[in-house]
């Protein structure tokens, strides 16, 4: 069935285009439902840390994702902080927690993340 890739509203098959976004229809609708489900667990202000961050949970095999608060297109960066969301599921933020809070304590992440 085709959606509308704005209102994501689902039409029947021999619609092409949605009569109230005027815009044409496509057959599946980007999946974001998955990357949604994912908890904001820390925020780290740089991209260095945040890929210690993603090492140190994907080597134990968490899957992470890494959501970048700044506001798009990305202009140097003038003195403004980079705000990295790191967030994983929800099965893994008790695990990631105690990993990064391990982290923080053999030095392996600086104390300038924290926790959300
Ligand atoms: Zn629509």
């Amino acid at each position: 069935m085709p959606f509308c890739p704005e209102c994501t509203y689902e039409y029947k098959e021999s619609v092409k285009t949605c009569p109230e976004c005027k815009v044409d229809l496509i057959e599946k609708l980007p999946e974001v439902g998955t990357t949604e489900d994912y908890i904001e667990l820390y925020m780290v202000s740089n991209r260095m840390e945040a890929d210690v961050v993603i090492s140190l949970l994907t080597e134990h095999g968490i899957s992470v994702l890494v959501r970048d608060l700044r506001s798009f297109p990305v202009l140097p960066d003038f003195g403004r902080r980079a705000r990295l969301r790191i967030a994983v599921i929800p099965e893994k933020v008790e695990e990631a927690r105690k990993l990064l809070q391990e982290g923080r304590e053999d030095g392996a992440l600086t104390s300038q993340g924290r926790f959300l």
